[in-house]
């Protein structure tokens, strides 16, 4: 799932970049006048571009009566990972599913219930209109809920993610788990 991201150009090119940013959670994009900045247009006119990437809108603005034109365009933003040295990579679901898939070899957990942890995860990041995660946070977000779903599968991916340096640490992990059931 690529995130959705609207991009919205006004003829002038400023109002744009910050709309998007933070209202491209999905698909809700608020489009301001840009004479009075009032929020509700109605659409007069409506075609492709050219080179058909694009939608040009012409639109009136329902407060002040003028009119301006937009370039809305749907394109996708891969979420980047920021690994422990600082290399990127775009995120990888399949990658992330093998990781979970490993904890839970010859578990009782279904694979729906693996897809639906990646996109439970995904979805997140991608409201989170963050362009970077960290793979600590990814790592976490898993552990969170595995640690509901299964114990066993929790503790292999918590240790293979959080590399426990030594038996302290892995049975601190493992108390920290009994206490969260009381
Ligand atoms: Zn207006």
């Amino acid at each position: 799932m690529a995130r959705l991201r609207a991009l919205i150009l006004c003829f002038k090119e400023r109002c744009c970049s910050n709309q998007c940013r933070r209202h491209s959670g999905g698909m809700e994009i608020v489009m301001r006048c840009m004479y009075c900045g009032y929020t509700d247009s109605k659409v007069v006119d409506s075609r492709s571009t050219d080179d058909g990437t694009a939608i040009r809108r012409r639109r009136e603005c329902l407060k002040c009566g003028k009119r301006f034109t937009t370039y809305e365009k749907v394109e996708s933003v891969p979420i980047i990972v920021v690994k422990k040295d600082k290399s990127r990579q775009s995120f990888d679901r399949s990658k992330l599913e093998r990781g979970i898939l490993n904890a839970c070899a010859s578990r009782p957990v279904p694979m729906q219930t693996v897809d639906a942890i990646i996109s439970e995860i995904e979805t997140t990041l991608h409201n989170s209109l963050q362009r970077e995660v960290s793979s600590e946070t990814i790592g976490e977000m898993v552990m969170e809920r595995l640690r509901k779903i299964d114990e066993v599968a929790y503790v292999r991916f918590a240790s293979v993610y959080k590399k426990f340096k030594d038996i302290e640490t892995f049975q601190e992990e493992l108390k920290k788990l009994s206490e969260g059931k009381n």
